[in-house]
């Protein structure tokens, strides 16, 4: 086969009814060359996937993020490319749909990812070179984390006495829910460590943080030791599984999305009305601290920090200072945690109206036994300058387990642990 311009011969995706008469006029234009290239095909058809091809021009591809049901304008896409072999094609997705490094890439179906860079991104736009013998090469905005991901983890562990894995709920659709426990079961431990990601499905670069949480509290480490000693874990890890693995939005859903369930009498959603209901009885009275993990927007500002959104009362607002100096202190990852990057209440996006009470970390407040509820946000890409990605994510998780040590060992409202 020759190589020539306009030539895409199909291209298999969900499609808008624009993005079938784009397609469908990209054929024809390329008919005359329509037997002079492979076949490219561009899809989402796997977890996680999600993508609108809107226009199809030469090698040029207009993309963009389908957004579902969400309210919101957001950003989250996912889509694979076959076919392509040593060429290259130019991909539009809008300034407002491609973070600060770029476009994440995989060139093994999606088990690893990178950043493509800032200097290969021009307002949206990227063009990308397919290694020869590429089978497929996936695009995203950032690097899903799916429960297939969640599972390899646990695989790792899977003979830790310490480690339990159950199911939170079935979703609307039938899926089971994770609900992962970490404790030694041979005595009750004095405090409660709940923790909860994915609330907003897209926002996957704060699972990576959440695994290194939990194998921090797995570890043979004085940490995890310590941790394992005094505190039994209890995490969440997808609490939109649904939207994780259709690769939905998720971020402002109609109409309200999970983290906006909590004030509904029922909760609109299996996962949160079980979560609320189990979370209580499982604490036992025990202090307990309950972090809520997020990502941010993509970029500008405090979007591009590592911060945590300070809680209205004052009491908790204190302890917040606490857990996120010794962060700060003793952090060894390759992302560093600026306290002064904390977004206090009142303050951008953390207020009453941005963020209606109670949300997930607001409704943990509200227990009485509660030391420590508040959200914690992850930049997608950059934290104040330091990358972003599966292996700084999981070291800022082992970071935040010796600070939540440190914070409980000098917690002044319960007797310390011996
Ligand atoms: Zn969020």
């Amino acid at each position: 086969m020759k190589p020539s311009h306009a030539t895409f011969e199909s291209v298999l995706l969900r499609f808008s009814l624009f993005s079938v008469m784009a397609c469908l006029l990209g054929l024809t234009a390329s008919s005359a060359h329509a037997q002079e290239k492979a076949a490219i095909h561009i899809d989402a058809d796997f977890p996680g996937g999600n993508i609108l091809v809107n226009k199809i021009e030469n090698d040029t591809i207009t993309l963009g993020p389908d957004q579902r049901d969400s309210v919101l304008t957001w950003f989250y896409w996912y889509y694979r490319v076959r076919g392509a072999s040593g060429r290259t094609l130019t991909f539009v997705l809008g300034k407002d749909n491609v973070g600060v490094r770029g476009p994440a890439v995989s060139v093994d179906t999606g088990k690893t990812w990178k950043w493509l860079g800032a200097e290969a991104v021009t307002e949206g736009t990227f063009a990308f070179t397919f290694p020869s013998g590429a089978e497929e090469v996936r695009f995203s905005v950032g690097m899903p984390y799916l429960r297939a991901d969640l599972n390899q983890c646990l695989a790792r562990h899977k003979s830790d006495p310490f480690l339990q894995v159950e199911s939170l709920t079935k979703t609307r659709k039938g899926r089971d829910v994770p609900l992962v426990r970490v404790r030694d079961r041979s005595k009750k431990a004095r405090y409660a460590v709940a923790i909860t990601s994915r609330h907003h499905c897209c926002e996957m670069m704060a699972s990576y943080v959440v695994e290194g949480l939990l194998e921090g509290a797995l570890a043979n480490d004085p940490a995890g030791l310590w941790l394992r000693a005094n505190a039994d874990f209890l995490f969440a890890p997808m609490m939109d599984t649904d939207g994780v693995e259709d690769g939905d939005q998720g971020k402002g859903r109609a109409p309200f999305d999970h983290n906006r369930d909590y004030a509904a009498v029922p909760p609109r959603y299996a996962e949160v009305g079980a979560l609320k209901d189990l979370l209580p009885a499982w604490t036992e009275g025990r202090p307990l601290v309950f972090l809520d993990l997020h990502d941010p927007a993509l970029r500008t500002d405090i979007h591009e920090t590592v911060h945590f959104l300070e809680p209205e009362e004052r009491d908790m607002a204190a302890r917040m200072d606490k857990l996120c100096a010794f962060l700060e202190r003793d952090q060894q990852g390759p992302i560093l945690y600026r306290k002064a990057h904390n977004l206090r209440f009142g303050s951008g996006y953390n207020t009453h109206i941005a963020r209606p009470s109670p949300l997930s970390a607001g409704w943990a407040r509200s227990l009485p036994n509660t030391l420590l509820g508040c959200t914690m946000e992850i930049a997608y890409a950059n934290a104040a300058g330091c990358e972003v990605n599966a292996h700084s994510g999981r070291e800022l998780g082992r970071d935040l387990a010796v600070a939540l040590m440190n914070f409980l060992r000098d917690s002044p409202e319960t007797e310390p642990a011996k």
